[in-house]
């Protein structure tokens, strides 16, 4: 399937100057859906997998989808103040200023293998921030797994430290 024909390019989203890859058309169309499932699925060499951990907000859409293919769990990875229970707190750099996510305390046990999921990967700050608590829980990270990587940004030099696969580059 020729993915790239669903994912729009939106200008100045959201703010000036930036192209903002935009997957809601893939989203909407059934075929396109279940095709994105099974290719990311695909990317996977080992699907001995305990928990996808999806990262908010758009990693939420393909994260539990995946989970529930593999028969593991999903955890989320979220912004500060949206967790209700104990949470793992990791801040990590922005263009400008600085970011935080959190994760609950006891979302992942020591041993559990982890595929982290995410949408776009950009400069990878978000995708490294979230493997940070993973590996503060003592997971084992079997993969990253993205639907479009932004190689111009060189996020994957980022997370060198870990297996990363995406399904479409830009
Ligand atoms: P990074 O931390 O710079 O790698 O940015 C990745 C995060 O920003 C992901 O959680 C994405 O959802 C979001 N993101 C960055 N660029 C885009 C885009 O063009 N489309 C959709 N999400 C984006």
């Amino acid at each position: 399937m020729d993915f790239k024909s669903y994912i729009r390019d939106i200008q100045d989203f959201p703010k000036e100057g930036v192209v903002f890859k935009d997957i809601t058309p893939l989203l909407k169309n059934g075929e396109a859906l279940n095709q994105t499932v099974k290719a990311l699925l695909e990317l996977l060499d080992d699907k001995n997998v305990d928990k996808v951990v999806g990262m908010e907000s758009r990693g939420f859409f393909f994260a539990p989808l995946l989970a529930s293919k593999l028969g593991a769990g999903f955890v989320p990875v979220r912004k500060p103040g949206k967790l209700p229970a104990k949470t793992l707190q990791q801040s990590y750099d922005l263009e400008y200023g600085k970011d935080m996510l959190e994760v609950h305390q006891d979302s992942i046990k020591k041993g559990d293998k982890i595929l982290v999921h995410d949408d776009v990967l950009a400069t990878g700050g978000t995708a490294l921030a979230t493997c940070e608590l993973i590996k503060r829980l003592g997971g084992e990270i079997v993969q990253c797994n993205f639907l479009i990587e932004l190689t111009f940004l060189n996020g994957a030099e980022k997370l060198k430290e870990y297996p990363i696969k995406s399904l479409i580059k830009y």
